[in-house]
C-alpha cells in the first residue's frame, strides 16, 4: 500500500469528488448489479440465478470504461426491461462511505470549489441526491453522460474545466477507479487519490498504483478558510 501524505492544503483550491465507491458506499451498486438485477433478469428468462450473472458479467465485460457500461438505458435496452425501476428497491443501501458528509460539509466550509464528477447516468444521480444531503455540498454535480464523454477519456475533463473552470496544478482528485485516476493524471491533475475499501461489504484493496485513503480524516483537512488563488489559471 501506499502511504497518503497529507496533501499540502494551502496549494489546493479545487476538490474534484467521484460519487459512487468514493463518497457513496459502493455496496449499494455491487448489489443492485451483481444480484439484484441478474435476480430479475432471471425471473423474467426463467432461467437460474447463476446463468443469469454469468451472461450479464459477460455482456458487461464487453463494455467496460465506455459510456455504455455506465448507462441504465443502454443496459436496459440489453436486457429487455427498465433497469432503472429496479433500483429504488434497494434504495435503503445508498449510504455515505464512513465520514464522507463530514469531509464535504467542512470541505465546503472551507472556502475551496467543490465538484462531484460521476461515471453514474443522470438517472442513478438523481436517485442518490433524493436519497442523501450530498447535493447541498458541491457547487455543481457532473455526470459524465451530460458531456457524452466517460472520465476514462480526455474529452470529459476539457469540458469539465469550461464549464468549472479549475487549475490542475491546484486540483485534488479523489476517485476509486485507476482508470480514471490514469485519465485525470493525463490531464495533469496535480493530486490523486484512491479509495482503500469502496465497497463496505468487501475486504480492503491491496496493490493499489495511487495513494489511497479508507477515511477522509486521514487527509486532515484544516478548518480555517482557504482563498483561492484562481479558478481560471
Ligand atoms: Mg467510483
Amino acid at each position: 500500500m501506499i502511504t497518503t501524505p497529507t496533501p499540502d492544503w494551502s496549494a489546493i483550491d479545487t476538490v474534484i469528488l467521484d460519487m459512487d465507491g468514493t463518497v457513496l458506499d459502493l455496496h449499494f451498486d455491487n448489489r443492485f448489479w451483481l444480484h439484484h438485477l441478474p435476480a430479475a433478469y432471471a425471473a423474467r428468462r426463467g432461467m437460474s440465478q447463476a446463468e443469469a450473472l454469468q451472461h450479464l458479467v459477460g455482456l458487461f465485460n464487453g463494455q467496460q470504461g465506455t459510456l455504455n457500461w455506465y448507462c441504465v438505458d443502454y443496459w436496459s435496452a440489453q436486457v429487455g426491461f427498465d433497469i432503472a425501476a429496479l433500483k429504488p428497491e434497494l434504495k435503503h443501501l445508498i449510504q455515505p462511505r464512513v465520514d464522507a458528509f463530514d469531509f464535504l460539509a467542512r470541505l465546503h466550509a472551507s472556502g475551496r470549489q467543490v465538484l462531484l464528477a460521476t461515471n453514474a447516468h443522470r438517472a442513478s444521480l438523481e436517485l442518490k441526491l433524493a436519497e442523501t444531503t450530498m447535493g447541498q455540498w458541491f457547487h455543481a454535480l457532473v455526470s459524465s453522460h451530460d458531456y457524452g464523454h466517460a472520465k476514462e477519456e480526455q474529452a470529459f475533463w476539457q469540458r469539465l474545466r469550461q464549464e468549472h473552470p479549475f487549475d490542475p496544478a491546484r486540483t485534488l482528485f479523489l476517485d476509486d477507479s485507476e482508470a480514471v485516476l490514469d485519465s485525470a493524471r493525463r490531464f495533469g491533475i496535480a493530486r490523486l487519490i484512491s479509495i482503500v475499501t469502496p465497497d463496505s461489504q468487501t475486504p480492503p484493496r491491496t496493490g493499489l498504483r495511487y495513494p489511497a485513503i479508507d477515511r477522509f480524516a486521514e487527509l486532515a483537512l484544516p478548518d480555517s478558510v482557504h482563498a483561492p488563488r484562481s479558478q481560471t489559471a
